[in-house]
């Protein structure tokens, strides 16, 4: 039974916090803050929650197949893939068969390696089937094989993340940014700018998660705080109506400069992405040197496709993929920390207290790993 004296323990625990970026980080995130019994406050500069990264991505559930030249990242994806399956088991499409397409020839991985690698982390991995083995340019594919691995529908999962939001005791609001914070005392003040009206509003917090993903250094760039080293890539996404024998079927060429063709289950087409063109640009923030607003690139950028280059090379691969008819793009700002160059690894960037008491950096590199970086969270006792 709860008693006075237990309910003033309950109001010295709770803290508040300032949750900075609505996407499926901030989200996630807010809910298990407010779940936990602390008094949260999640601000979304965009008209919509998860409308950057959340959305503007592969919708890759990774099951570890990916990630052959980083064991860490394919073991911590197998331990994530179960549980984001079956906590968002709305938003899952596993409706399809994925296959993953070995070509030793210019790839990083060959047959031997690839199976060994399964072997490895655990991973289902048959030879695909003949009809998907006569898909393929026997010249430049050496074997297909038949994997386990799903796709999310990014607006269902906004969708739920809202309701979650709705039955928390959360606060959430979009038009919002967060330009600048400042200490007081033992918490932090926020400056959070109407988008609308350009007015300026101060919030107290005890502490400020920062879960702003390719915007990350622009608070702390604003904020007099040291910037973190971050890789930025201007990407852009294709959506495609794939031919009809392909349309249950997603296919990576695994590791190299390759292709990707998946379902895109949010708006019923297949994501293409490849390699060599999905990137267009890059470029870095380093402690010292002049921030670059990733936003502002962004918005300024004149986006021209690569499409026409994505499937010329692609249909080398598989000559069927010249059938597909392109739609639009999904452009976007990826984030990467400077070492996943070296192994392609995705590890959560987590900067506890980084440059102020109860100022907090996460970026996770893909959607999963929020169970990893909730875990980080909690492991240092912070909250
Ligand atoms: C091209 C591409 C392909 C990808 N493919 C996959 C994949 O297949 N599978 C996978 O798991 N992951 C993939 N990822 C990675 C995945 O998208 C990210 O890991 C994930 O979306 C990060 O979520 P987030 O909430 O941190 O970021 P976001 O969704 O970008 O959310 C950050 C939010 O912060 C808001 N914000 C920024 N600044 C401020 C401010 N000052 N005040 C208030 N709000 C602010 C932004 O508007 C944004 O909504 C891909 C990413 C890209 C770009």
């Amino acid at each position: 039974m709860e008693t006075l004296s237990n309910r003033g323990i309950d109001e010295i625990l709770q803290k508040n916090i300032i949750i900075v970026g609505g996407g499926f980080f901030g989200m996630y995130l807010a809910e298990q803050f407010s779940i936990l019994g602390h008094s949260v406050k999640l601000f979304e500069k965009e008209n919509n929650y998860m409308s950057r990264a959340s959305y503007n991505n592969q919708a890759r559930v990774h099951n570890g197949y990916h990630y052959p030249r980083s064991i860490l990242t394919a073991l911590r994806s197998r331990i994530s893939f179960p549980r984001f399956v079956n906590e968002f088991r709305d938003c899952v499409d596993s409706n399809f068969d994925k296959h993953y397409l070995i070509s030793e020839l210019l790839g990083k991985v060959s047959v031997r390696q690839f199976r060994m690698f399964c072997d490895r982390i655990g991973a289902d991995c048959d030879y695909a089937p003949a009809k998907i083995q006569n898909m393929v340019n026997p010249k430049m594919i050496d074997a297909c094989f038949t994997v386990k691995e799903f796709a999310f529908d990014a607006f269902k999962l906004r969708d739920i993340m809202l309701q979650r939001l709705d039955s928390s005791r959360a606060e959430y609001h979009c038009g919002f940014s967060v330009e600048k914070i400042e200490k007081v005392n033992q918490g932090i003040i926020a400056h959070v700018r109407d988008v609308s009206t350009d007015e300026i509003q101060e919030h107290y917090a005890d502490h400020v998660f920062n879960c702003t993903y390719s915007h990350l250094n622009y608070l702390l760039d604003n904020s007099g705080i040291e910037l973190i080293s971050l890789k930025h890539e201007m990407t852009e996404m294709c959506l495609v109506d794939v031919p009809e024998e392909c349309k249950n079927s997603g296919f990576t060429v695994m590791c190299g400069p390759f292709f990707s063709v998946m379902p895109f289950p949010s708006v019923g087409l297949h994501s293409f992405s490849h390699v060599r063109y999905t990137p267009h640009y890059e470029w870095c923030d380093r402690p010292g040197e002049k921030y670059q607003d990733s936003h502002e690139k962004f918005d300024k950028d004149t986006k021209t496709s690569a499409w026409l280059y994505m499937v010329k090379d692609a249909a080398r691969y598989m000559p069927i993929l010249n059938e597909c008819r392109y739609e639009r793009s999904l452009w976007e700002v990826k984030t990467l920390l400077p070492r996943s160059e070296i192994d392609d690894s995705r590890p959560i960037l987590f900067r506890p207290n980084h440059g102020m008491q109860g100022f907090h950096c996460i970026m996770g590199g893909k959607i999963d790993n929020v169970y990893d970086a909730f875990d980080a969270i909690k492991k240092i006792n912070i909250i």
